[in-house]
């Protein structure tokens, strides 16, 4: 057995409003699995974020939460919001929770695969031998750019019209980190990383292709870098994009490109994503929170409908990315694609001659096959 399957690690669960719950359940019954059966060891704590934290107490995440994630070695977080908190004062809004996550924790790093079950391939907007098989890794900077930029505002000028402004930042520090990240994480994978910028028009692109460029000379040994221009990589996901293994690229890019690259895997319901902060420099260990990208579905809460494969597959990220689980990440893969196989698929995913089942039942199906697959 190695060290991190007899180590104790520290999971915080924040389940979250709506659907986030619902599908949170799966969560916990596989990690309940992994300690029956291979030998894992998980001290779990829970607490409220976002609408429920606000019902309780006032507040979208307290500080006694914000401190169990702080210790964390991972988070789970399933979804918040919902109509019920409309009228909440802004800085309270379920919202505020989530930002006071990523902020407070410094996760400056966006993980978003795209992967292409093969049983889903008809679903996607793709043609299937476009989409079979495809997995692929979008990292985007998430804590600085445009969404972030001073000053960033709309002011009314002289003679009457308004003037809007949004500024793009990026320092050489900022940069580094994240292409540090896709080479370490790409040397893990395909061993291949896209840099997407826009040099051609943005200084910022001319200081990230040199950033880049030159983390790869001192980081990025064995791994092939390309750059491309991001509305090519648009272009390309949509024309070929299995020559994709690692994208790298700034907030406002990777907001569209991730975006782009999931429609590719058929429904939200299925698209997990992790954010990653930097490692600390006594343990090495990195904060990180691992969500599904969908949020709180009211339309569809409470009736056993969520598909939980985006919340189970964020999980998985969290086994092989903070957990030094790769193995059991792998396992849980390989039970969503069996079970996705075997022709289960809850309402979202639904297709001609397919069982429809219920967030439990396609919880329980992923376990049974994890059952089958180590057995
Ligand atoms: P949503 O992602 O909650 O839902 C969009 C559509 O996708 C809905 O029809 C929903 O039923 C469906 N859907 C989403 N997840 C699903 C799943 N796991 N299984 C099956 N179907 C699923 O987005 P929305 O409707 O725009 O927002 C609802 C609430 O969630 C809002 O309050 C919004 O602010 C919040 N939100 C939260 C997050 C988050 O927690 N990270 C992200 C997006 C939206």
């Amino acid at each position: 057995m190695t060290t991190s399957q007899t180590t104790t690690q520290n999971l915080l669960l924040l389940p979250g409003d709506g659907i986030g719950t619902e599908v949170m359940t799966e969560v916990e019954n596989l990690i309940k699995w992994l300690e029956r059966n291979s030998g894992a060891k998980f001290s779990i704590e829970t607490d409220l974020v976002g609408g429920a934290a606000y019902d309780q107490h006032g507040v979208a995440i307290t500080d006694a939460a914000m401190a169990k994630a702080e210790a964390a070695d991972a988070i789970i977080f399933g979804a918040i919001g919902g109509p019920k908190w409309d009228g909440v004062p802004y800085e309270h809004r379920p919202e505020a929770g989530l930002l006071r996550l990523r902020k407070d924790l410094d996760l400056f790093a966006n993980l978003r695969p795209a992967i292409c079950y093969s049983a889903l391939a008809e679903a996607s907007s793709l043609k299937r031998e476009l989409v079979e098989g495809l997995d692929i890794l979008i990292v985007r900077e998430l804590t600085g750019g445009t969404y972030f930029g001073e000053p960033k505002e709309i002011v009314t000028l002289e003679n009457g019209q308004k003037r809007a402004v949004d500024t793009t930042v990026y320092t050489t520090f900022e940069i580094e980190r994240i292409a540090a990240m896709a080479f370490e994480l790409a040397r893990k994978r395909g061993g291949k990383v896209h840099s997407a910028e826009k040099r051609n028009v943005m200084r910022t692109g001319v200081l990230w292709h040199e950033v880049v460029t030159a983390t790869h000379a001192a980081k990025g040994e064995g791994i092939e870098l390309h750059h491309i221009l991001a509305d090519n990589c648009a272009m390309q996901l949509i024309r070929e994009p299995k020559q994709f293994d690692v994208i790298v690229c700034d907030n406002l890019f990777g907001d569209m490109l991730s975006d782009e690259a999931a429609m590719m895997t058929g429904s939200l319901g299925m698209l997990p994503s992790a954010s990653l902060g930097m490692p600390d420099p006594e343990t090495g260990k990195r904060k990180a929170m691992y969500e599904p990208v969908h949020g709180s579905a009211p339309d569809i809460a409470g009736q056993g409908k969520a598909n939980p494969i985006a919340t189970i597959g964020s999980f998985a990220m969290a086994l092989r990315y903070s957990l030094g689980k790769a193995k059991d990440a792998d396992l849980i893969d390989n039970a969503i694609a069996a079970t996705l196989e075997r022709g289960l698929r809850t309402a979202d995913i639904m297709q001609p001659n397919m069982r429809e089942v219920s967030t439990s039942e396609m919880g329980a199906a992923i376990i049974e096959e994890m059952d089958r697959l180590s057995a």
